[in-house]
């Protein structure tokens, strides 16, 4: 993918996440010199096949799986430094040296145990289905101007000075929910006491260092988590994520221009899922939804929650296109539909008895939705060992063609099984 024209890529999903992201940026990181994420927190839940060893990465870039790319938590991702350094002393203990690899910026705001308090009042109130991780809290007080970023460590007595003010705040929060749990101020100050001397070394103003690389010729592969749908903006609102998936957000969240990004890989699944809730249209009926779970392996690598499954759905491709800008498709999960003996694919929408040709503001709307679908036929042979698209059985090609065209956007890559050489380059 990369090339003498494009040094600078961002993958996302371009589904409702959980397209195989991870293992994209795992391939793709071979060839890149830093690997950055810009969104999301300990919630991406990335699983990465090395060998025969599975590694689920849920704050640390999957990159970080690819020596010598350096990876980097850009200011827009919202920082568990609990979980940053459980992740990190899991991957010591599995031989994986991240040892000078890893650098976070210091404009990123930190998760903090209060924030998984808020979120669980949250959801008392309003059920989005979220991870539970503090994630949505902590962009809240982010852009409530009440955030407590990586940058305020610097100085801990003024640092447990904001933390009172913080964790007393957010009690005031909780306590409206009728929870009657509380966060303790003194839990706070020793985790941020004990945080310190390990998190600092790591921060800097990543956004300087990503700029330097790319003006020294390097490469930089930029990684959303979740999915285009998921994006606050432009996603299926309010059962979004709380930042923006889509690429445009890869320049806020790594702090770089706009202007210096070359390219958009969106990830989608030769089929569709969705976790959580909210509309998900083309939906399969019971008994095929459940053998596209089971062959899939459709369960939350995060939260372990069975996912919605359904077909591909060209509407949310084409849409995801728009929205992202997307330069190139990559298409996972090839081999699961292997054993289908017809294919239907969700060509677009009627609403109302008319056609809908945009995707609707409104979730309420998008129930509404009609897929159009088109039956293609199955191919009913292993797809695991191709490794060149033109020992593809054809009715694979086929629906793969059909993917391309519906989607308005080239295929670069075909995978077709969760290991890492299990993959097709176009
Ligand atoms: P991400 O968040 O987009 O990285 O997606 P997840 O890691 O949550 O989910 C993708 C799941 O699908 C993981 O268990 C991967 O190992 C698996 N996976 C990725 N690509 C393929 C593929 O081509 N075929 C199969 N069978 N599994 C895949």
């Amino acid at each position: 993918m990369f090339g003498r024209d494009l040094s600078c890529l961002v993958v996302v999903g371009a589904q409702w996440g959980d397209e195989g992201k991870g293992k994209l940026v795992d391939v793709l990181a071979e060839q890149s010199d830093l690997v950055v994420r810009y969104q999301g927190g300990a919630n991406a839940g990335h699983t990465v096949v090395v060998g025969s060893a599975q590694f689920v990465l849920r704050l640390i870039p999957s990159g970080i799986l690819n020596p010598p790319a350096i990876c980097i938590l850009g200011n827009g991702v919202v920082l568990d430094p609990v979980a940053l350094f459980e992740e990190l002393d899991a991957l010591a203990a599995r031989g994986v040296s991240t040892e000078g690899r890893l650098l976070v910026s210091d404009r990123a705001h930190l998760v903090l145990p209060y924030h998984k308090l808020l979120d669980a009042a949250g959801e008392r109130q309003q059920n989005i289905g979220t991870t539970g991780r503090g994630i949505g809290p902590t962009y809240e007080d982010k852009y409530g101007r009440r955030g407590f970023r990586v940058a305020d460590l610097r100085d801990l007595g003024e640092a447990a000075r904001l933390l009172a003010e913080r964790v007393a705040g957010a009690n005031e929060r909780i306590a409206l929910s009728g929870m009657t749990e509380r966060a303790s101020l003194d839990e706070h100050v020793t985790l941020l006491e004990r945080m310190a001397p390990r998190l600092l070394p790591l921060a800097s103003d990543t956004g300087a260092v990503i700029h330097r690389a790319l003006k020294e010729g390097r490469r930089v592969l930029l990684e959303g988590a979740q999915g285009s749908l998921l994006d606050v903006d432009h996603g299926t609102y309010p059962y979004v994520t709380s930042s923006n998936t889509t690429a445009g957000g890869a320049a806020v969240g790594s702090g770089i221009g706009p202007t210096m990004i070359d390219g958009v890989l969106g990830v989608v699944k030769a089929y569709t899922t969705r976790v959580g809730n909210g509309p998900l249209p083309t939906l399969a009926d019971p008994p095929l939804e459940e053998e596209l779970r089971n062959v899939g392996g459709e369960f939350g690598s995060v939260t372990g929650r069975p996912r919605r499954c359904g077909w591909f759905d060209a509407s949310v491709v084409r849409y995801a296109a728009r929205v992202n800008g997307l330069t190139a498709l990559a298409v996972t999960k090839l081999d699961v539909l292997d054993g289908f003996d017809s294919i239907p694919v969700g060509t677009g929408y009627t609403l109302d008895g008319g056609t809908c040709t945009e995707m609707p503001a409104e979730v309420k709307v998008l129930e509404r939705v009609r897929p159009v679908y088109e039956t293609l036929r199955g191919w009913k042979a292993p797809t695991g060992g191709v490794r060149a698209l033109s020992d593809l059985p054809g009715a694979a090609r086929a629906y793969l063609d059909r993917l391309q065209e519906l989607a308005g956007v080239p295929i670069r890559y075909v995978s077709v099984g969760t290991r890492r050489d299990q993959i097709i380059s176009l």
